[in-house]
């Protein structure tokens, strides 16, 4: 390539300078660097709360590429078409990547990279989001696993090898290239009256994912195996939302418990965490039907609801199931785009077994409103909670809810603190629930706290009946 030719550096789900293969690759080469993001229909597909936090991780990420002395350029249409005009406009002969692993992606750069190369540009694609390129964790009979703990065994003591420092400087182009301004893709749009509130509780950036990563190593690793379960504390990493969106590395994560381990820090539990996300994109690389068909295909059979818009699914994603726990988790989802964990087991078990809803329905509902939704974690933990998914939870095991609460917030922290309805000065988490939701839902502090809409004994007799004969 001429030495003065640009190197385009398309960002997708990687908006960081710390530990970027490609982005290391362009910067090294010396040459005028073009950072790009395209909004195309893998971008145009995302749910409403993805979308908006993209958006403002888009927002961060560029004003980082200036402190570097380079600017991201934003364009909108068919990755092909937009990078074959971004190619004509700077006469630029190389384009590079990181890999991305769900399955529209997937297409997409299967389609567009022979393109551009017969155009002959020179395309450098490099290992993306995982830890291990899911072609290279294999079983001794040479497939992929199906089952976590021996994928756990299998890749907790490989090397991911080292990270790439971050970069500090970027050969600016001679004359930019125009770039859409970020507002007129509206990437909050359909957040409508959420946006405000989600807004409030978003953590974004690199060097807020950083910062995090820090004092979760330093203050919560220790405590991580008793606490993880409680949704009332802050007892977890919080890393989703920056993985999501990749503003941290899977590898800089993976890096500092390594190093935690090695001083015995107890890291053992959240690593173990890390590699259920890295097994769920392994899963999904190889058998892209999970985002959306049963895992096995017994459960086809199963009665499902799968009427969205039944009183019990709208009672369900409204907080309005009179499950405490349920409704508490509900809640902070529409507050802060996040839900704890066993939060999420628990929503998850309730809906599709105690309201014997298809689980299509909730993963839908996460996918739309999670700020860290990630297509992989999020398939495979419905899957799981329902009991079609691969290495799942027996079906017969239907999670209590009222059992949950009494176990994980026996001080009701957490329902206090989500559930305004009852209280008589209830905290401000629980009142923003109600400038979150769309008025058309009609519900204020005031409405009475509902009755159970389906009890759980009652729920759990009717799921495991519905079992019984499925299986006969
Ligand atoms: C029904 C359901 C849907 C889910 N949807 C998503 C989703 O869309 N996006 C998402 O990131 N996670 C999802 N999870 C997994 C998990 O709930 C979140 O990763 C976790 O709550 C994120 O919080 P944290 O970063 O504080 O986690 P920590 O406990 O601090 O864990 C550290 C990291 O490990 C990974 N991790 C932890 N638990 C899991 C898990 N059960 N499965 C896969 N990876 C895990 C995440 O990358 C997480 O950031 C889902 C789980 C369930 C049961």
């Amino acid at each position: 390539m001429p030495c003065d030719s640009p190197v385009i550096i398309w960002f997708r789900r990687d908006l960081r300078l710390g530990d970027h293969a490609a982005l290391s690759y362009a910067a090294a080469t010396e040459r005028p660097v073009v950072p790009v993001f395209i909004h195309d229909e893998v971008v145009g597909a995302l749910g409403a709360a993805p979308k908006f936090r993209l958006g403002l991780g888009l927002s961060e990420f560029s004003r980082k590429l200036k402190d570097i002395g380079s600017r991201l350029i934003l364009r909108r249409g068919d990755a092909l078409g937009a990078l074959r005009n971004l190619i004509a406009e700077t006469g630029a002969g190389t384009v590079v990547w990181q890999r991305a692993y769900d399955p529209r992606s997937v297409a997409r750069d299967r389609t567009l990279k022979p393109a551009l190369e017969s155009a002959g540009v020179e395309v450098h694609v490099f290992p993306g989001h995982v830890l291990f390129e899911p072609w290279t964790v294999r079983t001794q009979s040479g497939g992929p696993y199906n089952v976590f703990t021996p994928f756990w065994r299998a890749v907790r003591n490989l090397d991911p090898g080292s990270s790439f420092p971050s970069v500090t400087r970027l050969r600016p182009c001679e004359a930019w290239p125009s770039s859409d301004p970020l507002d007129s893709w509206k990437m909050d749009f359909a957040m409508q009256r959420g946006r405000a509130v989600v807004a409030r509780h978003a953590v974004v950036g690199e060097a807020a994912a950083l910062n995090r990563l820090e004092r979760f190593m330093n203050d919560g690793i220790e405590g991580y195996g008793s606490q993880r379960d409680v949704p009332g504390v802050d007892g977890t990493s919080r890393m989703s939302e920056h993985l999501a969106v990749g503003e941290i590395s899977a590898r800089t994560v993976w890096s500092a418990l390594k190093a935690a381990q090695e001083i015995g820090c107890g890291a053992e539990d959240f690593l173990r965490e890390l590699v259920w996300r890295e097994f769920a994109w392994h899963l999904l690389f190889h058998a892209p039907h999970m985002a959306d068909s049963n895992w096995k295909p017994a459960w086809s059979n199963f009665p499902w609801n799968e009427d969205e818009s039944a009183a019990e699914v709208l009672a369900w994603q409204r907080g309005r199931t009179g499950i405490e726990f349920v409704d508490a988790a509900m809640r902070e989802l529409m507050v802060t785009g996040y839900m704890h964990n066993r939060a999420r087991m628990v929503v998850a078990s309730y809906l599709t077994k105690h309201l014997m809803t298809h689980w299509r329905i909730g993963l839908r509902w996460f996918e739309n409103h999670l700020i860290d939704w990630d297509p992989a974690s999020n398939a495979l933990g419905w899957q799981w909670s329902a009991g079609s998914g691969p290495d799942a939870a027996p079906y017969f095991r239907i999670l209590n809810p009222e059992r949950q609460l009494a176990r994980f917030d026996a001080d009701r922290v957490y329902v206090r603190k989500w559930i305004a309805e009852g209280q008589s000065s209830p905290p401000r988490t629980a009142l923003e629930y109600f400038d979150a939701i769309p008025k058309s839902w009609e519900m204020t502090a005031d409405t009475p706290y509902p009755q159970p809409i389906v009890p759980v004994g009652e729920g759990r007799a009717r799921a495991l009946k519905a079992y019984s004969e499925m299986r006969s």
